[in-house]
């Protein structure tokens, strides 16, 4: 019974063991763990059956010795492996090793075989060890490091073939029974080339690449885009054509995968073939799988970088190419780029701009020379508002220092949003401003003379009746025609008229100033437009050059020619009158001047005519009167109204004119200023007067003080002052028995200069008038500073006295300011009784006027000085004025 428990036992025991085993078994197969041993006795490895299946032997057997394993093994591996081995039998070490085993159909698996060294003491009887097909982590490896690779290669810009060769011999080190070739789509013959085959037979890749037009694989067997599998090469017909090249690379299966980009698109074909007939496995179509879509991702960033850089070299191209200039600024306006044209056109190699001032560079002026802001540079100013600028004004300035006339259009440049800079495109439009310049004088030139036309001549004359709208500035128009010109076209002939006509506007043209307007307005007739004319005078004076200068004889081509002109004129001055008007006006006058006799200009009204003659006449006698005695003077006094007693006499000079008569100083007082013979007029008046004080005083007769007037010109000749007390002294008579008459103006004109003169005559005694007060009113700052002894109210202010309101308010108005002033008032120009009432009552002292005494002559006031007042005065002051007055 006890053997029999224990037999039983035995079996349970047994039967638990080969549980155990089997499990144990289980497990290792499981996790691919083969063991082996080590019989030092036999000297013989021991396989268990998970590790000759490793070894792709049949289970119980496996090569028995070191030297049957290494020759399953790749011949480069064999030399570590059994070094490691003896290390590991002597006892000396474990052993941990790795090594590739050749399977009959060219197939590699990585074998990892371990084994720990035993403690020394107790050396084991059979040393143990472990053997683990490493071949999928190994293969999970390469991949890695051939993503690692490519990608490396990708960011280092290595080329597209290196790439994927790469990429193919990453297939070929995972198994080295497989070759591999990448075909790629030429998109244009739509064939398939070979990208990279590293290890394929060239002779097998030279059929598949063959050359469009020679024999050809028939491609309806290998549709593009499609998975093919072939076990058998030989029996495939694509293939067929190509058997030969099949046999000599010794491939027999293949598997083709179409490459795809991320749309979906073909890029060609990843080809796999190996030595055996037969179909991969699925470990080997995930690795294929995954090295496809690297390859993919190769082409498609190749792609990429391609279309870059065809970009890049389309815009290097066009910036280089382009007629136009471009250059690139960043936001402090340094210039970034530009093209070789634009640096050309600027006469500077572009490195000579880059990384300049582009403003200070070359745009820092307009074209008539004011400096162009930095704040105002267009170019700049798109950075801030964003908005494209067009600018057709301007130039740019060379390095030589010339400029051009530019179009430019300035863009900003963003990145992302935000702007970053400019981009300025600009061309020379030197041509284009020549032709518009070109057609512009063809439209308002005078082919000929090269005077303005008609046209042109209109416009500057509207132009010229709107300043004169404006600024009541004066001006002149002369019409002008050729008086014998039909004739010397007839005799002469064309060309001699043309010519003629040539030197008619040259000589114009030397005549007039440069602000004035010369025009042909057709055949032999001109024009000229003469801006700030202030009278009659100034433009009678260059109607009467006009008319000598081209009475003289012309030459032309041997001729003597004689062929004056006649000018009309139209003076404009307070009247505005349009343009047409004007133009028919200048008819009249020219009509006028011709019918007068050619040669000669003539005004629009005869009167006109007429006046500026008599001016002209009259300045040209003007100092030869004076030095020839026909100047004298006559006197009016000036009275107390109540009483009529004489308090002054006004010296009033008159010319009696050989011809004319006696003439008033309005012919000619302005004639003398406007000639500068004021200081010979001035001081014959003053030395006259002078002697006619001392006269009256040598005889006894009582005449106040003997008053002066005096121009402007006087005063500002800076003379006056001397000029008066030199002559009282030369006379023999106190200064003080002379006073000066001064106009607003003339006393407002003057500052310091003036106030120096004057007192210097008030400290010898010599009274100053305000002649006209009350016609200017501009300021009265002048009366302030007491240089002043009395204001003469205008003859105008009353006149209007007994009709007017408010000249009696103004009146009122002096009155009180010369009181508070202390000044004395003196009333010109009374005619009436009323005027001279309406004087009194308003508080008004002093009168001078027809009423008690016209201008007259010495003899004929010496009996009213006789008498100390004037011998018919008022017939009765009314009540109000009597009271007024005082009495
Ligand atoms: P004025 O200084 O205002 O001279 C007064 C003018 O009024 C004188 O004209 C005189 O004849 C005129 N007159 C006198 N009584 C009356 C009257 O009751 N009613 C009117 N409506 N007028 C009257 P006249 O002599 O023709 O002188 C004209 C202007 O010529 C003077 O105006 C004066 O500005 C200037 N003038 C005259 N003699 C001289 C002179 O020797 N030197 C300068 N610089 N200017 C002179
Ligand atoms: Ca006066
Ligand atoms: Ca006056």
């Amino acid at each position: 019974a006890d053997l029999r428990r224990g037999e039983s036992d035995l079996r349970q025991l047994q039967t638990t063991l080969d549980q155990a085993r089997h499990d144990l078994a289980q497990a290792r197969r499981i996790a691919g763990l083969g063991t082996w041993d080590w019989d030092p006795e036999s000297q013989r490895l021991i396989w268990s059956d998970e590790a000759a299946s490793l070894l792709h032997c049949a289970p119980g057997t496996g090569p028995a010795s070191l030297g049957g394993l290494l020759l399953l093994i790749h011949p480069e591996d064999r030399e570590p492996l059994a070094a490691a081995f003896r290390r590991f039998i002597d006892g000396l070490e474990g052993m941990d090793c790795q090594y590739r085993l050749l399977l009959p159909d060219g197939e590699v698996r990585f074998l990892h075989q371990r084994a720990d060294a035993g403690p020394e003491t107790a050396a084991p009887a059979r040393p143990t060890g472990t053997l683990r097909d490493n071949t999928e982590a190994h293969r999970a490896s390469i991949q890695q490091e051939t993503r690692d690779r490519v990608l490396a290669l990708m960011v280092g810009g290595a080329p597209l073939s290196d790439i994927l060769d790469a990429i193919a011999a990453s297939i070929e080190a995972i198994d080295q029974s497989l070759l591999c070739s990448i075909m790629l789509l030429d998109t244009e013959t739509h064939r398939l080339r070979v990208g990279a085959a590293p290890r394929v037979p060239s002779t097998l890749m030279a059929a598949m690449d063959s050359p469009p037009g020679g024999p050809e694989p028939d491609a309806s067997a290998h549709p593009l885009g499609e998975r093919l599998l072939v076990a058998d090469l030989l029996y495939h017909p694509y293939w067929q054509a190509l058997s030969g090249a099949i046999e000599s690379a010794g491939v027999r299966a293949c598997l083709s995968e179409p490459i795809r980009d991320s749309e979906g698109e073909v890029l060609g074909a990843f080809d796999v073939y190996s030595r055996e007939p037969g179909k991969p496995d699925g470990c080997q179509l995930a690795t294929i799988g995954q090295a496809v879509s690297l390859v993919a991702m190769a082409l498609e960033h190749a792609r990429d970088r391609n279309a870059r850089q065809a970009a890049e070299e389309r815009a290097r191209l066009l910036l280089e190419s382009a007629n136009e200039g471009i250059f690139g600024l960043d936001l402090d306006g340094v210039t970034t780029f530009i093209n070789p044209t634009g640096a050309r056109m600027l006469g500077y190699q572009p490195a000579d701009l880059v990384g300049r001032n582009n403003h200070t560079s070359v745009h820092h002026t307009k074209s008539d020379g004011t400096p162009i802001d930095e704040g105002e540079c267009q170019m700049l100013t798109v950075m801030r508002t964003g908005q494209d600028a067009q600018v057709s004004d301007e130039v740019l300035w060379r390095r030589d220092g010339t400029s051009f006339p530019v179009e430019y259009r300035a863009t900003p440049i963003r990145s992302h949003g935000p702007i970053i800079g400019a981009v300025v495109v600009f061309h020379d439009i030197t041509d284009r401003k020549r032709r518009e310049q070109q057609i512009h004088r063809l439209a308002f030139y005078d082919w000929l003379t090269g005077l303005p036309n008609r046209r042109l001549f209109r416009t500057r004359l509207g132009k010229r009746v709107g300043t004169q709208r404006r600024h009541q500035e004066g001006f002149a128009l002369h019409f002008l025609d050729l008086d014998r010109f039909k004739e010397v076209n007839d005799t002469l002939g064309h060309p001699v008229g043309d010519s003629l006509l040539r030197e008619v506007a040259q000589r114009l043209q030397s005549l007039v100033r440069i602000t004035d307007t010369v025009a042909r307005l057709g055949g032999d007739e001109f024009a000229v437009i003469q801006p700030d004319v202030a009278e009659l005078a100034d433009a009678a004076a260059l109607a009467d050059k006009i008319v000598k200068g081209l009475a003289e004889p012309y030459r032309i081509e041997g001729h003597e020619i004689l062929c004056g002109a006649s000018v009309g004129v139209v003076f404009a001055a307070d009247e505005v009158i349009d343009p047409e008007a004007l133009l028919s006006r200048a008819d009249v006058a020219l009509y006028k001047a011709k019918s007068n006799g050619r040669g000669r200009y003539a005004f629009h009204t005869d009167e006109m005519t007429r006046q500026v003659r008599r001016d002209a006449a009259l300045a040209g006698r003007l100092d030869q009167a004076v030095r020839e005695g026909e100047l004298f003077l006559h006197y009016q006094p000036q009275v107390e109204i109540g009483s009529g007693r004489i308090v002054a006499v006004e010296a009033l000079v008159r010319w009696r004119h050989p011809v004319e008569g006696i003439l008033p100083p309005d012919d000619f007082v302005h004639l003398a200023e406007r000639r500068g013979l004021f200081h010979l007029l001035g001081g014959w008046v003053i030395a006259a007067a002078a002697a006619q004080a001392k006269d009256w005083q040598d005889r006894g007769l009582r005449f106040g003080r003997v008053t002066v007037n005096v121009s402007p010109q006087q005063v500002r000749s800076g003379s006056l002052a001397d000029e008066v007390i030199v002559t009282a002294q030369e006379v023999g008579i106190d200064p003080a028995l002379l006073e000066l008459e001064l106009t607003e103006t003339a006393l407002l004109e003057y500052g310091e200069h003036y106030r120096t003169q004057v007192a210097v005559l008030r400290e010898a005694g010599v009274r100053i008038t305000v002649d006209d007060f009350g016609t200017g009113f501009s300021s009265l700052t002048y009366l302030r500073r007491a240089t002043v002894s009395a204001l003469k109210i205008d003859r105008q202010l009353v006149r209007e006295l007994t009709w007017d309101g408010d000249s009696a308010e103004i009146v009122s108005a002096v009155l009180a300011l010369a009181r508070s002033l202390g000044l004395d008032t003196i009333a010109e120009g009374v005619e009436t009784e009323a005027q001279a009432q309406a004087l009194a009552s308003l508080g008004c002292q002093r009168a001078q006027g027809v009423l008690f005494a016209p201008p007259m002559d010495p003899l004929a006031l010496e009996a009213h000085l006789a008498v100390g007042k004037v011998v018919r005065p008022l017939r009765g002051l009314t009540e109000k004025a009597a009271e007024a007055l005082g009495r």
